[in-house]
């Protein structure tokens, strides 16, 4: 029973360098956050060797006997937590999450109306390259020009005019909040199923800080390690009609065996969602993005929309004279981790885009608040006024650091 140092120090020591990246550096990219001691124990547990095919009390192996307590713990508490009819917590990933989602209710060569990815849609929501864009047919509605909001008006006409088997709401790189109600009324008027990917947002209903899609679509489909703070995974909640339906898509449709540690890693983090002081986090994760946006603002920097409801934000760089990509590598430097960003009707190839996006899920979850995101908005325009500048920014990295000190992560990981 040799320990990892030992057995292997080439990874183990790769997993040292990346607790003290993790650590130093200001986390601000929008889907990522850091779990806690107890998901990340579960995570890493005997479970990872349990065969576990099929559902509790229905599985294809002995020896289920906890998992199957497992399982339903988690579910139930997901249950609990959303207010769902039904929760497969099976799939191994959002991407997994959805692809059941889609098989629960469509067939190949059906039409499928999603954001278009351009305008903050997800590469499942119908990129070409993805499996949805090469099983559906896909289209795309868009934010409006003036805006950047989702234009309802031409979601409803061309919901009218293309009569899609489902409507797909949520997005990656959207900073609004959803008019769920409307998009309810608009499948309704030509008889779509409505699903919404929580992905991004999850915790933020889970907190009460963010309204809930789950009264109005018929599927939700979700990430469990964005703003929920759970291990990397997937989860899809419905009405019960769909409830075998979804089960049968997720397995045998699109997965053996589920992952069990990671499912039990989900029913600790479910848990960890239902205590009271996670509504203080969801609404300081949104309060903490709020003072970002504005402290960016008045560095001069445009605000995709103008701001934000949730927890990301997207900043038109290329108004200030450089690509996303320039951004995300001066900030790099700087100690503070981004990415690039398409911004809605960007003129700029992929990976040179125009925008960046930044997150306040992690570093909440450090225990910042608004006077530590004013503090780095101030640093994020220094870092990209002087983004040539070795110096400088290695200087503002010191600064980062100092403030990373001052916000430990994982203190019982670290040497
Ligand atoms: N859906 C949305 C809206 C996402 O943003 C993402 C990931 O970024 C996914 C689905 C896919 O999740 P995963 O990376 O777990 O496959």
């Amino acid at each position: 029973a040799a320990p990892l140092a030992s057995s292997d120090p080439e990874i183990a020591a790769l997993i040292e360098k990346e607790i003290v990246r993790q650590h130093e550096g200001l986390e601000m990219i929008a889907s990522e956050n850091f779990v806690s001691r107890a998901v990340m124990e579960a995570a890493g547990t005997v479970f990872t060797n349990k065969y576990a095919e099929g559902y509790p009390g229905k599985r294809y192996y002995g020896g289920c006997e906890f998992a199957d307590v497992v399982e339903n713990i988690a579910r139930d508490r997901a249950k609990e937590l959303f207010g769902a009819e039904h929760v497969n917590v099976q799939p191994h990933s959002g991407s997994q999450a959805n692809a059941a989602a889609y098989m629960s209710i469509i067939q190949p060569g059906d039409t499928l109306l999603g954001l278009d990815l351009a305008h903050g849609g997800h590469l499942t929501h119908g990129h070409k390259l993805n499996f949805s864009g090469k099983l559906y047919k896909i289209v795309g509605y868009h934010v409006r020009r003036d805006t950047e909001v989702v234009d309802y008006d031409e979601l409803e006409a061309l919901a009218k005019r293309e009569m899609p088997k489902v409507i797909v709401g949520g997005g990656s790189a959207y900073p609004r909040q959803f008019d769920f109600p409307r998009m309810r009324q608009i499948a309704d008027a030509v008889g779509a199923k409505l699903m919404v990917d929580m992905a991004h947002f999850a915790g933020l209903v889970a907190g009460g800080a963010h309204p809930s899609p789950v009264p109005y679509a018929d599927i939700v489909t979700t990430t469990t390690h964005k703003t929920l703070r759970g291990p990397r995974s997937g989860m899809i909640l419905s009405k019960q009609e769909l409830a075998a339906s979804i089960d049968r898509s997720v397995f045998p449709g699109q997965q053996g065996g589920p992952l069990v540690h990671v499912v039990a890693a989900k029913a600790v983090a479910f848990k960890e969602a239902l205590q009271p002081d996670f509504k203080v986090y969801a609404a300081q994760v949104v309060a903490n993005a709020k003072a970002l946006a504005e402290a960016l603002a008045g560095e001069g920097y445009r605000v995709i929309s103008g701001g934000t409801d949730t927890h990301l934000l997207l900043v038109d760089v290329f108004a200030k004279g450089m690509f996303g990509s320039e951004a995300e590598n001066a900030l790099g430097a700087a100690g503070i981790t981004v990415n690039k960003n398409a911004i809605p009707y960007d003129t700029n190839p992929p990976m040179k885009p125009s925008g960046v996006r930044f997150g306040t899920p992690a570093l909440t979850t450090r225990g910042m608040k608004e006077p530590e995101m004013r503090e780095i908005a101030a640093w994020i325009a220094e870092a990209l006024e002087h983004r040539n500048d070795a110096g400088r920014l290695e200087q503002i990295r010191g600064r980062v650091g100092e403030m990373a000190e001052k916000f430990p992560l994982y203190d019982w990981l670290r040497a």
